[in-house]
């Protein structure tokens, strides 16, 4: 397999005897050095309360319970509860089988061939109960695959030690005990969230060879917690984030929303950045950045803390909008690199676009509803700066100008002109129609009219932007 033999080339230590072999060893071993060691932290110890616990979840965990199984609160609800902040979701960790589960609950349906789960559904909430996964031997019995380090199968039931080592970091190893509302702590996560440390379970290079999209986590995490990433964990970034490229796209994709459109998106795009992660998942946007365009970096910040502050607000954020402003940079400079060789505007844009976004979808899987919006806004941007009557009219009817214009009130970080520009456009929405047409010149012919051009209405009052403003709605 073509993939197999670049990741050997990368990882496969000297002299191993074969990577198979290796890597399996390899992977036993992270699962085995570790020793749990329990701490039991009583309810009076931790604040941790039901009230704060989704109904959906405190049901299952409860029928789970009285049917015998233990069954807890675990991962990123527990870590969140005692950081207390809200959690997005409530996961649940059990010693019954998924099949047991399913015979539990009416409304569960068993899902993933991979790492098979039960999802308990009420109405629009989905609890997530996962059997221990066990040690187990990789080659061994029961079902876990792994090929070259990499886990692709993960179903061997196990215990709750077993389970709590094959966790990514220590602060997500915690489990709460529905039988008496106790914290156990496996693996010293408690520790980690006092100090605001990330740090991970086991040897950092074998836990990101098995599944190199942990990297990303402990950037989206640390951002989201405001924790650090040990420095251990982040030592092997660079050598082993080429491993990302092997990730499926489409899991990348989704490790992008929640890293981008959570809430945190600035912080999550700074320690993405400060972490040299940024290259794995958007060559593009680092490059364009690296070639040291602060305006771009600018531009690409308030997009990101725009966004932010909508998903404060409760407002609408779609992925579209988001990925046209990581991209703009080179978007834009393919685009104009093409203009400068004499290619004709229109079909330079289209091209830039193509090209960037197949890049970028070879990494990161934005589905094709999207592509067409970002496409759109990009093509849009330079009929920004024809300012003839008809023009004028005719792209204020345009089914995506809303996105576009937001996306060019954004571009104000480019240059005065481009501020001026966004604030011509906005004053223009506010007139009445006759009142616009009567301040615009005809145009015609080949000679479009720029903004700059002496018909312009009244000039708007100055306004700065503050991030929070609307950019990013479509
Ligand atoms: P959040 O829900 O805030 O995004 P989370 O940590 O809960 O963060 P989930 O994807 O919901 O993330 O995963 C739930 C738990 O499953 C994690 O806390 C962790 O214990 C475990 N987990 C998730 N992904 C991995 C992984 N790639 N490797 C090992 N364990 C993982
Ligand atoms: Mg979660």
């Amino acid at each position: 397999m073509v993939r197999g033999a670049v990741r050997r080339d990368i990882l496969q230590p000297k002299g191993a005897a074969s990577p198979r072999k290796d890597s399996d060893r390899l992977n036993l071993q992270s699962r085995t050095d570790i020793t749990p060691t329990l701490r039991i932290i009583p309810r009076d110890q931790h604040i941790i309360s039901r009230k704060n616990i989704s109904k959906a979840a405190l049901r299952v965990l409860y029928r789970l319970n009285e049917a015998g199984y233990a069954a807890y609160l675990v991962g990123g609800a527990v870590r969140d509860l005692l950081l207390g902040l809200q959690p997005k979701d409530f996961d649940v960790a059990t010693s019954a089988t998924p099949d047991e589960v399913k015979k539990l609950f009416r409304n569960c349906r068993l899902i993933g061939r991979r790492f098979r789960l039960a999802h308990v559904v009420f109405g629009p909430e989905i609890i997530e109960v996962a059997t221990f996964r066990g040690l187990g031997e990789a080659g061994g019995e029961g079902d876990r695959h792994i090929i070259d380090g990499r886990i692709v199968r993960d179903n061997i039931w196990g215990t709750i030690e077993e389970d709590a080592v094959r966790r990514d970091f220590r602060v997500n190893a915690m489990y709460y005990d529905i039988s008496d509302f106790s914290v156990r702590d496996y693996v010293g996560g408690m520790q980690d969230l006092e100090d605001r440390m990330l740090r991970l379970i086991g040897d950092p290079d074998i836990r990101y060879h098995e599944d190199p999209v942990r990297m990303l986590r402990a950037a989206r995490l640390a951002a989201k917690l405001g924790m650090r990433i040990d420095a251990a964990a982040m030592a092997p970034f660079e050598t082993l984030g080429p491993l990302l490229a092997d990730a499926a796209p489409a899991r990348l994709f989704d490790e992008s929303l929640k890293m981008f459109l959570s809430g945190n998106g600035l912080r999550s795009f700074r320690m993405l950045e400060q972490s040299g992660l940024l290259k794995f998942l958007f060559p593009a946007t680092a490059r364009a950045l690296k070639r040291g365009d602060e305006a771009l970096r600018s531009l690409v910040e308030h997009g990101l803390a725009n966004t932010d502050a909508r998903i404060a607000e409760g407002k609408s954020v779609t992925p579209a909008f988001l990925f046209a402003v990581l991209l703009w940079g080179e978007v834009r400079d393919v685009a104009h690199g093409a203009i400068a060789r004499g290619q004709d505007s229109t079909e330079a844009w289209a091209r830039a676009a193509a090209q960037v976004v197949g890049e970028q979808c070879q990494r990161v899987a934005i589905p094709r509803r999207f592509t067409f919006t970002m496409e759109e806004i990009w093509s849009l941007q330079p009929r920004f700066e024809q300012i003839q009557r008809k023009r004028v009219f005719r792209l204020m009817t345009h089914p995506r100008f809303r996105a576009a214009f937001d996306f060019l009130l954004l571009r104000a970080d480019e240059s005065p002109a481009m501020r001026e520009l966004g604030q011509w456009w906005a004053h223009a929405q506010q007139l009445p129609q006759d009142v616009l047409a009567a301040a615009l010149p005809a145009g015609g012919g080949n000679d479009p009219v720029v903004a700059s051009a002496p018909a312009k209405p009244p000039r708007p009052r100055r306004r700065r932007r503050r991030p929070g403003d609307k950019s990013g709605s479509v």
